[in-house]
């Protein structure tokens, strides 16, 4: 790894980690990736596309609107204004690098509409395969940059820091590897892999938050998850759930129960909404199914070739067919607490994606203005990153917390903790569940990270006592009079639960 030593190191490749390693470029930099480059993200699943303000009828000024009420005041203004103002540039950035947007007849960029949207501004490419499109484009790219040195099947596990980034401690076929950098860019995704029901890929643990906390960064906004009303409800298990876009019910597609009848007055009412009346109506003994038979018809597997696919491999035609859906953990809101440019509270750790919070979702994303913000908040960390001041390639420091040193004690198996998390942090939460999730994953935290991200993910929602967003507390169903964002430490989280960071990490 000489070569490579002193170059800033991107974790992650999907739309985030790609399109930071690419705005680098020429500066050489290294991306690590845990599986193969594009692989194992959330972005390649992307299905209804992305949100930019590219239409006629349409202004940066009214996706800025809808973006900050579906945030429900919890929203950033000036990270909403920057976000929101980059799309119609990402969209005609992320062309120049080869993705292929769909086209309508004219040759203008097709826009579909989703839930909470004014306008339709959803830029998409192969009717529902955007990630794909974008991973692949931007994927090829990466390969062919000669700036770009790619480790694949390569995890990072530690982040060392003494008052600033020294070094990304790595994991390579049970080899070790310390790469000595001044600049750590964290583009790990989101965490639905802690939940039992979720569209990520099961390795989106959160293991990049972890990184972060144990480094001694801020965690923000971490109680806020967003839950997919409409997952197609296979039988679960160790697979995540297929999604059913919501675009679908964009083209007028209803939710429906087992007999037929409509259970809500507007299926394009915000996400949380929509999860909380499909999840009361589960509760409540029926069946729930999204129906794209008239809106749809024989025209849904052109429209939606992906979703089809996934759904005729269940035996079900959503032609002639009603589609079984359950909510699903989808996106977190929470993540690193970053500054419009991307820096966390550590010199030299910066985030991008789903696994920064930048202010731009608040307390409940606007559909499809993630890959937005991964698209947007990579280029401005890239810029961020190439005017840092770099330091000695042999700089060498202090891990703040390894694994290794504090093997974790009878650390929840990762069932365990996905049923913790959706018992307590789920769709519903509630004091005593969270007291009980909390005291389940403290013992394990200081060296687990799932453990570590669960509880401070639940230490978080424990001290929001109001419903917000994606956060519903039944045991406090109101909203408060203001609206407070919060941060929170490891070192925080650990003195909460008893346990003290300083002496774990001596
Ligand atoms: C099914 C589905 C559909 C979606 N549809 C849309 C949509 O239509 N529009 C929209 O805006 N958003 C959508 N989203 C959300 C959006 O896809 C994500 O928020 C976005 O793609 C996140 O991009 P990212 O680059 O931050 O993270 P990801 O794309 O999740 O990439 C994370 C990367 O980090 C790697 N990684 C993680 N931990 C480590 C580690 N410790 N070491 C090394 N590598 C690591 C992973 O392997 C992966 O390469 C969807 C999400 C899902 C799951």
């Amino acid at each position: 790894m000489q070569s490579v030593a002193g170059q800033p190191v991107i974790v992650g490749s999907g739309l985030a980690g790609l399109l930071t390693a690419l705005s680098l470029a020429p500066r050489p930099c290294v991306l690590v990736t845990g599986g193969r480059l594009g692989a194992d993200s959330s972005s390649v699943w992307a299905q209804g596309g992305l949100a930019a303000a590219v239409a006629a009828d349409d202004d940066p000024s009214l996706h800025r609107a809808d973006t900050m009420a579906a945030g429900d005041g919890l929203c950033d203004a000036g990270s909403v204004a920057r976000l929101v103002g980059a799309g119609p540039g990402i969209v005609a950035l992320l062309e120049g690098y080869g993705v292929r947007f769909d086209h309508d007849a004219q040759g203008k960029l097709a826009v579909g509409l989703e839930a909470a949207h004014s306008r339709r501004r959803i830029v998409h490419a192969m009717g529902d395969s955007t990630g794909a499109e974008i991973v692949r484009a931007l994927s090829a790219r990466v390969r062919a940059a000669p700036s770009i040195t790619v480790l694949e099947r390569t995890r990072l596990l530690r982040i060392e820091a003494d008052g600033q980034v020294c070094a990304a401690l790595l994991s390579r076929d049970g080899e070790s590897l310390r790469l000595a950098t001044a600049s750590i860019v964290l583009a790990t995704g989101g965490v639905g892999g802690l939940y039992r029901d979720t569209t990520n890929p099961l390795g989106s643990t959160g293991s990049g938050l972890a990184a972060a906390a144990r480094a001694g960064a801020r965690l923000g906004d971490l109680e806020f998850v967003q839950f997919h009303p409409t997952a197609l409800a296979t039988l679960g298990g160790d697979a995540p759930l297929p999604l059913v876009s919501e675009a679908v019910r964009g083209e007028g597609a209803t939710l429906i129960d087992e007999t037929g009848a409509r259970f809500m007055e507007t299926e394009l009412a915000p996400r949380d909404v929509v999860s909380r009346a499909v999840w009361h109506h589960l509760a409540a003994g029926h069946r729930v199914f999204l129906d794209a038979r008239t809106a749809l018809g024989a025209r849904f597997a052109t429209r939606f070739p992906g979703i089809d696919a996934a759904c005729k491999a269940l035996g079900i035609d959503p032609a002639i067919m009603p589609i079984p859906v359950r909510p699903a953990a989808h996106y977190h809101m929470g993540g690193i607490a970053v500054d419009a440019d991307g820096r966390s509270a550590v010199p030299g750790l910066y985030a991008a994606g789903e696994v920064a919070c930048t202010g731009l979702h608040g307390a409940n994303r606007l559909a499809s203005n993630s890959l937005l913000e991964a698209a947007a908040g990579a280029v401005a960390v890239a810029e961020c990153v190439s005017g840092a001041h770099a330091v000695p390639p042999d700089h060498t420091g202090r891990a703040d917390l390894r694994a290794d040193d504090h093997p974790p004690a009878h650390a929840p198996d990762r069932a365990q903790i996905r049923r913790i998390m959706t018992n307590a942090a789920g769709v519903l939460r509630d004091r005593a569940g969270l007291e009980r999730a909390i005291a389940a994953l403290s013992p394990a935290a200081p060296g687990d990270d799932a453990s570590l991200v669960g509880l401070m993910m639940c230490l978080s929602a424990l001290d929001r006592e109001e419903s917000r967003g994606g956060h519903f507390r039944t045991d406090h169903p109101g909203r408060d009079g203001t609206a407070i964002r919060r941060t929170l430490t490891m070192a925080e989280a650990l003195a909460r639960t008893g346990l003290d960071a300083k002496r774990l990490a001596s």
